[in-house]
């Protein structure tokens, strides 16, 4: 049994058909734990979608209507770039009550995943990239409201560009976003992050880890969250179509150590998301995936041998 729980719905999947983002990953990645006995059935919490409250904490009731009613314009859909249905709309909606499960979670025991979200390329008022709703702000401001946290971290290491993170949250004292992407890569306007660490074409493992340590310990140190959301796309990985850095699963496995460990060594509870990974093949994303799952585990066991 996991020291945390995963929060995964089989309605995850956005139905995508032969498309670059492989969106039954959900489905596999919860197959695979189960499957080398990583977790057991108990490990698993199935969300509600978000609320249309939630939702509207974060995005303008015109955008939701647009999802809730299949309103897109032409532009709009072209901007998502993944086609419209119902099913994807039910999808995204369960990733965001997923994100908002995980983080609860993460308030109670330390620790949260969602097998699932992570789509930090979607803004208030449009979908960008695959990304038609922000899932980790909408927790946040869930969290906020409710008075559960005044502070929150959001540590974004998917190989894109937090885009919408940073321009949800950038005149927000009280969210203090991170991220480390590759610079010359989607999206092309990237507005400031609290951090951004740019990084250039091919950076390999120690180049990676050796910008982000520091990077996390002001951000966990300086600003002391009430929680860090966790957007841990596997995207770096070096034979990632969409990517162009060249980290091995080692140094991802090390890099998502490091996240984890430094939190939870300053008792900051951490909710993590999937968001992207597109390897050649499938079966490294879902891998990769997984990985984090095993680095969360075994950062939480560091943890609890040491308190
Ligand atoms: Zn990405």
């Amino acid at each position: 049994m996991l020291p945390f729980k995963l929060v995964y719905h089989e309605r995850y999947d956005l139905h995508l058909g032969a498309h670059v983002f492989p969106a039954q990953k959900y489905r596999l990645v919860r197959q695979q734990l189960l499957e080398r006995g990583i977790a057991g059935e108990e490990d698993f919490l199935e969300p509600q979608p978000a609320s249309r409250d939630q939702l509207l904490l974060v995005h303008t009731e015109d955008w939701i209507r647009k999802l809730e009613r299949g309103r897109l314009s032409y532009q709009e859909v072209l901007k998502l770039e993944i086609p419209y249905s119902r099913r994807m709309v039910e999808g995204v909606f369960l990733a965001a009550g997923g994100t908002i499960l995980a983080a609860r979670r993460a308030l109670a025991d330390g620790a949260g995943f969602n097998i699932g979200g992570g789509f930090h390329h979607a803004f208030p008022d449009h979908g960008e990239g695959f990304c038609a709703v922000h899932d980790v702000a909408v927790a946040v401001r869930v969290l906020q409201k409710e008075g559960l946290v005044k502070k929150a971290l959001i540590v974004d290491v998917d190989v894109h560009h937090g885009n919408g993170t940073a321009g949800i949250f950038g005149a927000d004292p009280d969210v203090f976003t991170l991220s480390i992407h590759h610079f010359n890569n989607y999206p092309a306007v990237k507005p400031p992050s609290t951090i951004d660490i740019h990084l250039e074409d091919g950076a390999g493992d120690a180049d990676y880890l050796a910008r982000l340590r520091p990077a996390c310990e002001a951000a966990v140190l300086g600003f002391r969250p009430d929680i860090l959301f966790y957007v841990a796309g596997v995207d770096p990985y070096q034979d990632d179509q969409l990517g162009g850095l060249s980290l091995s699963k080692e140094g991802l496995y090390e890099r998502d150590r490091l996240v984890f460990s430094l939190a939870l060594r300053k008792h900051v509870p951490v909710a993590v998301t999937l968001a992207g990974g597109y390897a050649r093949s499938t079966s490294d994303t879902v891998d990769l995936h997984v990985q984090t799952v095993m680095a969360l585990n075994e950062s939480m066991k560091e943890w609890a041998r040491r308190w």
